[in-house]
């Protein structure tokens, strides 16, 4: 029986659970296993990693500063924007931390008080109201596990069950296939590169240098063929000097897809 229950261990729950950890009895579930050797996750978080000014002033509120280890070579301050339908480019400035996502999100969530049950790796499978409470199911090392909380916060991500289940129906979203893809390269890109095409999405595509890898990055609209557009995407940067050559066939791809918000 807690006061809280929040599912998700992401930036918002393990905020929440390190400001309120104190104050009220919380548990906090994760799916991912966040507290195992970096990369041994089973989940992998498809994220780009990259820390905007908004998230930077907000840490700093907090009072927070970043650990070193949590950041990537190079650090970006240019974006490099390219329109692939009429061919335009623009650089400008915009001040990015670039970072290592698993390690960001295992960093905070070390910050959490050891007031707080840490239930991870826990994938939670049902969230219901009983009465006043609200109950949870979740399987833990293949058990399932129950748990009541007066309180319940959903910050279990864009794809989140909770919404799904308490919320159905309300602030329906635009859902987009996000892929992303890893590529060794031989020298970083010292930009952060956004490609518009309307013929392959109304979101945007992405590369983001991460040490001796670039990541290329595309939000689809589910409704098409995600992956082949994914694949048009490259074809048209080859054109553009991006080098994009995966380590053999089926190695080297990291390729998740998960809905996400339309962001400004
Ligand atoms: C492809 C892509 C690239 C992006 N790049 C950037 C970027 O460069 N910079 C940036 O600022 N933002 C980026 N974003 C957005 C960013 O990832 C999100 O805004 C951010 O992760 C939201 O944080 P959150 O804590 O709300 O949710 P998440 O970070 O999604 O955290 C949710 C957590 O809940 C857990 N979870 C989910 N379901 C369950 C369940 N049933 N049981 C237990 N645990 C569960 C997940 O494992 C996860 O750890 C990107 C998003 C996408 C899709």
């Amino acid at each position: 029986m807690y006061d809280l229950a929040i599912v998700g261990a992401g930036p918002a729950g393990a905020t929440l659970a390190r400001l309120l950890g104190r104050r009220y009895r919380v548990l906090l579930l994760e799916r991912r296993d966040l507290r195992r050797p970096a990369g041994s996750s089973l989940a992998h978080k498809c994220c780009g990693g990259l820390l905007a000014p908004d998230a930077q002033k907000t840490l700093g509120i907090m009072g927070l500063a970043l650990p070193k280890d949590v950041l990537v070579e190079p650090q970006l301050f240019v974006v490099r924007t390219i329109d692939l339908q009429s061919g335009q480019e623009r650089y400008y400035q915009r001040f990015y931390l670039n970072m290592d996502r698993e390690k960001f999100d295992r960093w905070l969530l070390s910050l959490v008080p050891d007031t707080v049950d840490v239930c991870c790796p826990a994938m939670v499978k049902e969230v219901r109201r009983e009465d006043s409470l609200y109950r949870l199911q979740f399987l833990r090392e293949g058990e399932t596990c129950e748990a009541y909380a007066r309180c319940l916060v959903g910050a279990d991500g864009a794809a989140s069950l909770v919404r799904k289940r308490l919320f159905a129906g309300r602030n329906e979203q635009k859902l987009y296939a996000a892929i992303q893809e890893w590529f060794p390269v031989q020298e970083a890109l010292p930009y952060f590169s956004v490609f518009f095409d309307r013929r392959l999405t109304d979101f945007y595509g992405w590369t983001i240098p991460k040490g001796r890898m670039l990541i290329l990055g595309a939000a689809l609209a589910p409704g098409g063929n995600p992956i082949a557009a994914f694949g048009e995407l490259k074809r048209k940067l080859a054109a553009y000097g991006y080098g994009l050559r995966t380590v053999a066939e089926g190695k080297g791809l990291s390729l998740s897809a998960r809905a996400m918000h339309r962001t400004p």
